[in-house]
């Protein structure tokens, strides 16, 4: 019996998570990324193995009984859940029954430039795409994608894609030692950030055994970059993130949340106690303003 769903787990990100597994049998993607948790395997542009709606929606269901705290149903694979043929009908079916809770996809971004598959992804809640690189150069290297996706496509596609969708776009980057972490892929990355205008960017590094043999950055490596990408909302997952308390003065926080809109997160890493209480201030007085984005708060200075 395969598994069609996991979890629920939390995800700092986006709350308690039920994961939908939509590639339960085996790997079915049409990237083979370097630094792909699951083991290799040939790049497809269609799947052979495919689950039924009836079997995933009867999962889910059981699931929803057993766990009343769900907050987001994700959409994920053993690969690219957007290759799954009836994806449509499936969110449907779990809009009937899911009720307030909201609906996340996981997807590489490499069909994103197919209209029918924008016009899909615009029926769920959180769509979170990938996008390592800008360069075909690079793409090529890290993500090693089939013969028929057409890289140099994919950041116009996300951009069209986010003119019409609605609701909250999320690109995740993951970066590779030596591979995306240059100077150059990191313009070309900012000037495409910029371009689509995403709700949020998630940066991160590989943080479990890679497919083929390459490096993580460090948290210091990643926190250089996420300070190159100035006025973001970025956030920085890495497993050894360091607390570094200092104290910052009002002047200090205002332009620093003017450079660069922090999560939680950070500032629970980086103020020290002096600098929450000033902090606080500045939000009481309505100088500095939260705002919620796919599940992450982000703080920002006018
Ligand atoms: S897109 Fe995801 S599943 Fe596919 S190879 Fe890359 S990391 Fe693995």
């Amino acid at each position: 019996m395969l598994n069609l769903t996991f979890g629920p787990i939390p995800s700092r990100r986006f709350g308690m998570s039920l994961g939908v597994d939509l590639s339960a049998a085996s790997k079915q993607c049409n990237f083979d990324c370097l630094y792909c948790e699951l083991a290799p395997a040939k790049t497809v542009d269609k799947q052979t193995y495919i689950s039924s709606v009836e079997d995933i929606i009867s999962e889910v269901k059981k699931s929803l009984k057993n766990h009343p705290n769900i907050d987001v149903i994700t959409f994920t694979a053993n690969g690219e859940p957007t290759l799954y043929p009836y994806l449509e009908e499936l969110i449907e079916q779990i809009d009937n029954i899911k009720g307030d809770i909201k609906t996340l996809i996981l997807s590489n971004g490499a069909n994103i430039y197919d209209s029918n598959i924008q016009r899909i992804l615009s029926k769920i809640d959180i769509v979170k795409l990938s996008l390592d690189c800008v360069s075909a150069k690079c793409f090529k290297k890290i993500d090693r994608a089939h013969k028929d996706v057409n890289c140099d496509a994919i950041v116009d596609g996300i951009v069209s894609f986010r003119k019409i969708y609605k609701k909250e776009l999320v690109i995740e980057t993951l970066f590779v030692k030596d591979l995306n972490d240059s100077d150059s892929e990191i313009n070309l990355l900012y000037n495409a950030y910029n371009k689509i205008n995403p709700h949020r960017i998630d940066i991160g590094t590989i943080d479990r055994p890679p497919a083929y043999d390459v490096n993580p950055l460090t948290f210091e490596q990643l926190e250089l970059i996420a300070n190159k990408l100035n006025g973001l909302p970025i956030t920085i997952a890495h497993k050894n993130r360091p607390k570094s308390l200092q104290y910052y003065s009002e002047n200090e926080i205002i332009n620093l949340l003017k450079m660069r809109p922090l999560t939680h997160d950070d500032i629970e890493n980086i103020f020290d106690n002096n600098s929450k209480i000033i902090f606080d201030n500045l939000l009481i007085n309505n100088i500095i303003h939260k705002k919620n984005i796919a599940g992450v708060d982000f703080y920002k200075s006018i």
